[in-house]
């Protein structure tokens, strides 16, 4: 009897044990009479399934890029931009000419700052977009205009890689230019010589003095075997506002290929060459 008694409650025990051991899963699966709460347990198994996610904040915007590539290749029209001014002609040889507000801003400031000096700084060119720099690239590549030594650049250099680098000694290809971006002027005049003696050599150095002050750069110094040895030849009336300036050059580099660089004549040696790594790149360590 005592066996029989046994014998009827042994698979009771063992079910109650299975129950007891599987009750937990169940419940926690079916989501019925759980400890954890409903709204609780929901979430759980949302963050779960998908860590990244957290419910209560709203999806933020990406944040819009300061610059875009078509900004840093030119093509836009700085009359049109909202950031960009017209420059007063008692601070340039002209009208015409646009610049960034910012950089327009710290070019008075340091115009003001040298006159007290006795130096006078004279924008001779501004921002030139893609539009503007086709002209001169193309005006230079036909011989239309002459190159800095004089010369008809299609007759004396056939091919067009050859005349492609005589043109880029002092002018960019159009998408290239520093001039683009509203950051950058020439002063006073397109010659080395002219800041090498007399009232010239004056000016350019106060700007090696004090132009960084002012947030200003000469971008294409003297080259040399351990610093420079890419890009243009020396421009000492060449400067850049780098606050903003120094974004665009690590934007183009991060973003800018040789490829890209089209639309004009000559364009088809750009990637030969190394456009963006040689001349968009190859600036002044300090300016960088
Ligand atoms: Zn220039």
């Amino acid at each position: 009897m005592r066996y029989l008694l046994l014998l009827l409650f042994l698979p009771n025990l063992f079910a109650c044990t299975q129950q007891g051991k599987a009750q937990p899963e169940q419940v926690n699966l079916q989501g019925g009479s759980t400890k954890l709460p409903k709204e609780k347990y929901q979430k759980t198994v949302a963050d779960s399934v998908k860590p990244v996610a957290v419910k209560d904040t709203p999806a933020q915007p990406k944040p819009k890029p300061e610059f875009s590539v078509e900004y840093i290749m030119g093509k836009f029209d700085p009359a049109q931009h909202p950031d960009f001014v017209p420059v007063d002609k008692k601070y340039a040889d002209g009208e015409g000419y646009y610049l960034r507000k910012e950089t327009y801003a710290s070019f008075v400031k340091m115009h003001n700052a040298a006159l007290a000096d006795g130096i006078t700084l004279s924008i001779i060119s501004a921002t030139r977009n893609f539009a503007k720099q086709k002209s001169i690239w193309e005006a230079k590549w036909t011989g239309a205009r002459k190159i800095e030594n004089g010369a008809n650049a299609a007759k004396k250099y056939p091919d067009a890689k050859n005349r492609a680098l005589k043109i880029l000694e002092y002018s960019s290809m159009p998408g290239s230019s520093r001039h683009h971006w509203g950051t950058d002027i020439d002063l006073n005049d397109l010659d080395n010589y002219t800041f090498e003696q007399g009232p010239g050599k004056k000016v350019y150095d106060w700007m090696v003095k004090h132009a960084h002050e002012y947030g200003f750069c000469q971008p294409y110094s003297k080259k040399s075997e351990d610093g420079r040895n890419t890009g243009y030849n020396e421009e000492k009336w060449h400067w850049s506002y780098m606050p903003i300036a120094k974004k665009l050059t690590d934007l183009a580099a991060r973003t800018m290929t040789d490829d890209m660089i089209g639309g004009f004549k000559g364009a088809e040696t750009a990637v030969k060459i190394g456009i963006v790594e040689k001349y968009v790149l190859g600036v002044n360590p300090d300016c960088l």
